[in-house]
């Protein structure tokens, strides 16, 4: 180990005991660490400023109760978080989590690698991530609508549009977004959109926001694909969830000529040869809000496979885009033997480090989540400009940015890469890429 090394690896160490049991944030650190090595011998300025142990400690967190009341009258208390990690290149953004499984690992996890994919959009975003660990699922409307309320009391006072600015996450979309925002303006009195994103149209949202993160990741293997002489026309694609990002990564698919076979939830995975009829996912989850076993009544010749693995049907490109490491070292190593040439990541942190190992040594075009997802918070900030021009701009217009914007982080990622040594490693280059800019803003604003 070089000199360096050895002082990463003791930042490393620092933070596994500043953050014991926070098993998904070590792993996002980790992963981050590893790449910086370089970076370092190159700019010694950032070790002698403590760069790196700054970026690893977030400027705050917020924990908070979170009571409400059901249906039948009983009393609930959950657990709420806001972590403002670093507020270097602009405010906190990041989204909202609804999920039983969030705690304060998955929440910093979440607010680290935000950091890095705000600073690829080369927008002016800092990085920040939330939640609670309330299950939406089941929950009527109007218990929805007072979970969001006892929610948003709290958190009010901590946002703001040049302060913190939350979007939405698993289990927050739309219906979540409008009955926080709606808390907002009563406990503040003031009617502003550019405190939270994901709004909906008539009141302050953005055009194709809701559909940014799939659309945005799917922009993105599009590049890796061209960068290796391919398209993806006539390719063969599974696209994991059945939430915001799978339906407009599937979406996004079917219109630049591939077919997606298969997608998936937490209880099983749907397989249809002939392609998966779009229309009817989005009836089963955005207007019934069912479950995907349903679509099985409807196409006779499609498989529900419960407790299926997705990752077993034989693809060319893969795009996990339901939840964090759902792809293991043996999924990985099934989807490279299957002959998969590519995979892009729309979910945050969907590959464990076995399997992120196997698909850099397998050589296929890996795009990580900082990376591919972006589009989604950088549609987020296109939002808050139309909110602080009074503007909306066209599907079109916005369209065309993300795709730009996209195309723009392929290049970054692939050049720096190329800088670095390691050409297609795009874990590298977007670690060392979105770091950069981070760490200067922090050199220039001195010890804060
Ligand atoms: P949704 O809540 O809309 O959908 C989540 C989907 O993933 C559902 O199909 C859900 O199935 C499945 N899922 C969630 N948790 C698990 C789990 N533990 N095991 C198996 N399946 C699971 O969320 P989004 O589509 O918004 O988010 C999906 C991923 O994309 C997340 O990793 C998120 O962080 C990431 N992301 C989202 C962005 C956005 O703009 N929304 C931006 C960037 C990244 P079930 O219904 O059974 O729970």
């Amino acid at each position: 180990m070089s000199k360096v090394d050895v002082k990463i690896e003791g930042m490393y160490q620092e933070v596994l005991k500043r953050n014991p049991g926070e098993t998904e944030f070590h792993q996002a650190v980790l992963e981050v660490l590893e790449c910086l090595g370089p970076v370092v011998v190159k700019h010694p300025e950032y070790l002698e400023r403590k760069i790196i142990e700054r970026i690893c400690e977030p400027e705050r967190q917020i924990i908070f109760r979170v009571p409400w009341q059901d249906d039948n009258g009983i009393v609930h208390i959950n657990r709420g978080f806001r972590v403002e990690f670093n507020s270097s290149l602009g405010p906190y953004k990041g989204g909202l989590r609804f999920h039983p499984s969030v705690y304060l690992g998955i929440v910093k996890f979440l607010g680290f690698e935000q950091i890095f994919k705000n600073s690829l959009t080369g927008l002016p975003i800092g990085g920040g991530k939330g939640g609670s660990d309330f299950d939406p699922k089941g929950k009527s409307d109007d218990e929805v609508m007072r979970f969001c309320q006892s929610f948003m009391t709290e958190l009010y006072r901590h946002l703001g549009e040049h302060t913190d600015v939350p979007a939405g996450d698993i289990g927050v979309g739309g219906r979540e977004i409008g009955y926080m925002f709606g808390q907002y303006k009563r406990i503040t009195n003031r009617y502003e959109p550019g405190v939270l994103t994901g709004k909906g149209l008539t009141w302050g949202g953005s055009l194709v926001r809701t559909e940014a993160t799939g659309y945005g990741a799917t922009y993105f293997v599009s590049e890796m694909l061209k960068a290796r002489k391919d398209s993806f026309e006539g390719k063969t694609c599974l696209v994991s969830g059945s939430g915001n990002v799978a339906i407009y990564t599937i979406e996004k698919i079917h219109q630049l000529g591939g077919k997606c076979v298969a997608c998936s939830d937490s209880n099983g995975v749907i397989y249809h040869e002939k392609g998966l009829d779009l229309d009817l996912i989005k009836r089963l989850k955005e207007v019934e809000r069912r479950r995907i076993s349903d679509y099985v009544a409807t196409h006779k010749d499609a498989k529900y496979i419960a407790g299926g693995n997705i990752w077993d049907i034989p693809c060319h490109v893969a795009m996990p885009s339901a939840t964090q490491n759902e792809i293991n070292g043996k999924d990985a190593a099934t989807l490279v033997k299957n002959g998969c040439i590519a995979v892009g990541e729309g979910a945050n942190m969907p590959t464990t480090p076995e399997g992120v190992k196997i698909f850099l040594e397998a050589k296929i075009s890996y795009g990580p989540g900082k990376a591919a997802n972006a589009g989604g918070v950088a549609t987020s900030a296109l939002e808050m400009q139309q909110n602080a021009g009074r503007d909306s701009w066209s599907f079109e217009y916005t369209e065309k940015k993300l795709e730009d914007i996209m195309i723009n982080i392929h290049r970054n990622c692939f050049e720096t890469a190329e800088e670095y040594g390691a050409p297609g490693n795009y874990v590298l280059g977007a670690n060392i890429c979105g770091f950069i800019k981070v760490a200067n803003a922090m050199v220039a604003h001195g010890i804060i």
